[in-house]
């Protein structure tokens, strides 16, 4: 008999498979990777919404010069990268668990 690699769920404390990625007890998701992709996911949209604000901002101090469209610019596509990113993680978490 082969017995199986457990490990303990960070979550909710029960024994599961050392290979899991989802826990069959809580259904959370305890890949790593996972988690990591999320937060990355999270960075980008965050940057993405200080770049922007600060471009916002700028132009309501009556700066509109390169730098503050390119901060727009830049800020924009990290929202709409980031935002993706949330999205299919999002998606990815609730099609396992
Ligand atoms: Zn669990």
């Amino acid at each position: 008999m082969v017995q199986e690699q457990t490990k303990k769920c960070p979550l909710c404390a029960e024994q599961i498979k050392a290979e899991a990625v989802v826990c069959k007890f809580c259904g959370r998701n305890i890949d790593k990777k996972f988690k990591k992709n999320f937060i990355i996911a999270i960075a980008i949209t965050t940057t993405g919404w200080v770049l922007f604000s600060v471009g916002i901002f700028n132009i309501f101090q009556k700066g509109r010069g390169f730098i503050v469209a390119l901060g727009l610019i830049l800020g924009f596509i990290l929202i709409i990268v980031g935002f993706v990113r949330v999205i299919v993680n999002t998606i990815k978490m609730w099609w396992r668990g």
